[in-house]
């Protein structure tokens, strides 16, 4: 039977507006709705008078303007990256140009070329962090303090941030409720994403807030249904090597029924992941390097 994935898409917000969401945080939501990001990046502010940012959000002028106006009078002491897609961490820049606050971040992006056709919402090649945070870190202000925790997969820099005696898990891109993550090769990788995943398992968070769409109120299980998700998808894409499937377009059209044709590039990156990761464990295969139209097959001993 196929895994059921506990989906949450209902999302009350209004466009440009702060809004409380929980003790001490608030979150305003940038108008870029799209396939990749839901209703839009969802921007938080953690504290109050000196306050962190997490994910300022797309290059989006009236986002920043909306975000500074909701904390006139208050201060922006951190801006907090999760990762660098292009709806997370462009507007870094303006806020940090109008509040002079440092960014904090795992580093710059890597993996793949500048100018590399992207599927999602394509890297941020120029954010740079002023701080360098590592696995553990802790990020203390005025009244609040987070731990940073290494997530890669989604991206290979990708963050999460527990706020410290809440339970918060700021979750970025690597948990959400609405939608899986994607996973596209290079930068994006299946092997570190699944020990992310795990390594989730280990903390006892009690609720994860990600960048879009709402809440995780039952992370852990919630975690527990992407982990076999991706063990169907796994042997979904055997079964398909094993039945004389070898390109990626053809296991995309067998697996994913039903697909909007907008997400097929995704899809095909995400089958891509699932192939090098079966790769690297000794059980797949493939003629040429392992890109989009490399044929695959299963290893046989
Ligand atoms: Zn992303």
């Amino acid at each position: 039977m196929a895994v059921e994935i506990p989906f949450r898409r209902e999302f009350s917000f209004e466009y440009g507006r702060l809004e409380p969401v929980a003790p001490g945080v608030r979150r305003i939501v940038a108008r870029n709705p799209s396939p990749f990001t839901f209703r839009g990046t969802g921007t938080y502010v953690v504290g109050s008078g000196e306050v962190a940012v997490i994910d300022p959000g797309p290059d989006l002028a009236e986002h920043v303007e909306a975000l500074l106006a909701g904390l006139s009078g208050e201060r922006i002491t951190h801006i907090l990256i999760t990762h660098t897609h292009r709806d997370h961490s462009p507007a870094a820049a303006a806020l940090k140009e109008a509040t002079g606050a440092p960014t904090y971040g795992y580093g710059p992006h890597a993996g793949g070329k500048r100018g590399e056709p992207a599927v999602e919402e394509g890297a941020d090649w120029d954010f740079l962090p002023d701080v360098t945070v590592h696995d553990g870190d802790a990020i203390a202000g005025n009244g609040w303090r987070f731990e940073a925790v290494h997530t890669p997969g989604h991206t290979s820099n990708h963050l999460c941030f527990a706020l410290a005696d809440s339970g918060i898990l700021f979750s970025g891109d690597h948990v959400m409720g609405w939608s899986t993550s994607v996973i596209s090769p290079p930068d994006g990788d299946m092997t570190a994403y699944m020990t992310s995943l795990d390594k989730l398992l280990g903390r006892s968070d009690a609720v994860y807030w990600p960048t879009h769409g709402p809440t995780i109120a039952e992370p852990h299980a919630h975690v527990r249904a992407f982990i076999d998700h991706r063990r169907e998808r796994e042997s979904g894409i055997i079964d398909c090597l094993a039945a004389g499937v070898g390109h990626i377009d053809g296991i995309v059209e067998r697996l994913y029924v039903g697909l909007d044709s907008g997400l097929r590039r995704a899809a095909g990156r995400s089958v891509q992941a699932h192939l090098i990761d079966l790769m690297s464990r000794g059980i797949v295969v493939s003629d040429s390097p392992p890109s989009l139209d490399a044929r695959y097959r299963l290893l046989r001993s």
